[in-house]
């Protein structure tokens, strides 16, 4: 069974919103699946109708498959409760919610369904109020999914990025660096990092307010990212401190990019208030094949340090290649 991202998803969901609700109406009796049909058009949902099992299966696979499958039990081809079981095991999200039809009533058979992975089940003839109902009520369980799942995406965002800027925070840019110090290890190749540092950033905050500060900072994310090559990782380390990590970049090559963004903040000024804000930054750069994540960013640390008491605006290399 195919999974979606959550991007495909979202979007999916947005062409869905004005959509009818999809439901799966799996039914081999073609009595049973007129009923069925008329009652989910005039319930207001969008039946969609599958006359065996195989094509039940096949519809519940696809990326857009609706979230709500009304199967019978006994299907030729693959039957309800083994549909039950296929989707329960792949353990797709979003969630798919099933209610099986069946002629059986024994409770053996109840047991038997839901262990199977169902979530309700209603006995042939069944009461058209009553799937009624049921569908509705497994709807309300849905949108109670969905609503979970946009919490934890949206958990999951905070978890990730800075707020103020939308760059990688401090603790995922550092796993970031530890993953690609862990990959060059293996590899023989070159790690480069770059401590990015806004220079006599305060006095945009003294002289121009906190929210002219936070706005400058949102600025320079954004131009820092711009002018970053795909591969290369930018988080906000600090206050005004920027960390990239350049993964198969050598010391020379790291030089000419960190070039590239200290020119991306110094070239064209900022503006606060619609009046120009000329702004520059400083660039410490380390690098090594195989080193501690500590000794790398320390290095540029350094690196940066040298770089402020050289007048600023300017990047500087770590003098030698990480090793310790
Ligand atoms: P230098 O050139 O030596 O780096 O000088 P600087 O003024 O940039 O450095 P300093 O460390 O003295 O000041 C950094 C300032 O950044 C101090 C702090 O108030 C400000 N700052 C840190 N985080 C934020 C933030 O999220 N928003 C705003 N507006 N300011 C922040
Ligand atoms: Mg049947
Ligand atoms: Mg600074
Ligand atoms: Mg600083």
């Amino acid at each position: 069974m195919s999974t979606i991202s959550s991007e495909t998803a979202g979007l999916l969901a947005l062409c869905n919103a004005h959509r009818p609700m999809q439901v799966l109406a799996a039914e081999d009796n073609p009595v049973f699946q007129s009923m069925l049909k008329t009652m989910l058009t005039r319930w207001g949902y969008e039946a969609v109708m599958a006359r065996d099992g195989n094509e039940a299966w096949n519809i519940l696979q696809r990326d857009d498959a609706p979230r709500l499958a009304v199967l019978d039990w006994m299907m030729p081809g693959v039957d309800g409760l083994e549909i039950c079981r296929r989707i329960r095991s792949a353990n797709r999200e979003p969630y798919i919610y099933i209610l099986l039809l069946t002629a059986r009533t024994e409770s053996q058979d109840l047991i038997e369904g839901m262990d199977a992975g169902a979530d309700d089940y209603l006995t042939k003839p069944f009461n058209a109020h009553e799937l009624r109902v049921r569908i509705r009520a497994g709807r309300r369980i849905l949108d109670l999914q969905e609503e979970l799942l946009q919490a934890r995406e949206a958990l999951r965002e905070q978890a990730t990025y800075d707020g103020l800027t939308g760059l990688l925070n401090r603790t995922n840019i550092l796993e970031k660096l530890d993953d690609e110090l862990a990959r060059a290890t293996r590899s023989g190749s070159a790690v480069s990092v770059l401590m990015v540092d806004l220079d006599r950033f305060k006095s945009v905050n003294d002289t121009q307010g906190h929210l002219t500060g936070d706005a400058v900072l949102r600025e320079a994310a954004s131009r820092l990212r711009s002018a970053s090559r795909r591969y290369d990782a930018v988080g906000r380390y600090g206050g005004e401190e920027f960390l990239v990590v350049l993964p198969g970049c050598e010391a020379s090559a790291a030089r000419v990019q960190a070039e590239r963004l200290r020119e991306a903040i110094a070239d064209i000024p900022f503006r606060a208030d619609s009046r120009p804000l000329p702004m520059t930054c400083s660039i410490g750069l380390a690098c090594s094949t195989h080193c501690a994540p500590e000794a790398l960013i320390r290095g540029a640390d350094d690196a940066l340090y040298l770089a402020k008491a050289q007048g600023r605006n300017c990047v500087v290399v770590h003098a030698e290649k990480v090793t310790a």
